[in-house]
């Protein structure tokens, strides 16, 4: 269940920091390098699969896009489906959409309507690559349970824990993380 402190000290060497992108003053973190990495990659598809595997979560729910690369195989590897969240116009079905501050303007999430109507009362588990200032994944989860399912937990593979997300999150629903940096 619990991820070595070797192993974690193994992915965290994996990811590339990229100073200054998209703009001046963001540290980057380029989760390439890890799923670039055969070893790194299952590793963390191993872990949270193991985290996972006895929960019955139906549906894992990856964020665009960088959730889908983690999202898919998780699901597979839990037998569950998969659920894409994503930026606006960009599912073909009918789509609800939740809002978020960003902070300048507003930025927007959306889901098919009946992304969870193979199950009655789903348990959903949604995935990102990342949280920093918890917005998205704020966003996503009340997207999740509009239509219809339960999220049970929100995973990550890197909390920014100075940036405060995590504490949303856990107002909405259990919060995990495999590594904790920090944000600057
Ligand atoms: P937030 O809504 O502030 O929690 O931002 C989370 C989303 O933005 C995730 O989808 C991340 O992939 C992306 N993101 C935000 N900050 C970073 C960062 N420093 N490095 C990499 N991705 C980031």
């Amino acid at each position: 269940m619990s991820i070595s402190a070797e192993t974690k000290a193994f992915l965290l060497e994996s990811i590339r920091n990229v100073p200054d992108f998209p703009k001046v003053g963001v540290q980057f973190k380029d989760i390439t390098t890890l799923v670039g990495s055969p070893k790194a990659f299952k590793a963390v598809i191993d872990h949270l699969a193991d985290r996972y595997k006895n929960a019955n979560i139906d549906f894992v729910v990856g964020a665009e896009a960088r959730g889908f690369i983690f999202g898919a195989p998780l699901a597979l590897a839990i037998g569950a489906g998969f659920a894409p969240i994503r930026k606006p116009s960009k599912l073909p079905y009918t789509t609800a959409g939740e809002k978020y501050a960003l902070e300048y303007g507003f930025d927007e999430v959306q889901i098919h309507i009946d992304a969870f109507s193979a199950v009655k009362n789903a348990k959903a588990l949604f995935i990102d690559d990342l949280i920093a200032t918890g917005g998205t994944a704020e966003a996503s989860i009340r997207l999740i349970e509009r239509v219809g399912a339960k999220c049970v937990e929100a995973a990550f593979v890197i909390n920014l824990f100075d940036l405060g997300g995590a504490d949303k999150i856990k107002k909405l629903t259990n919060f995990y993380a495999i590594l904790d940096i920090e944000g600057d």
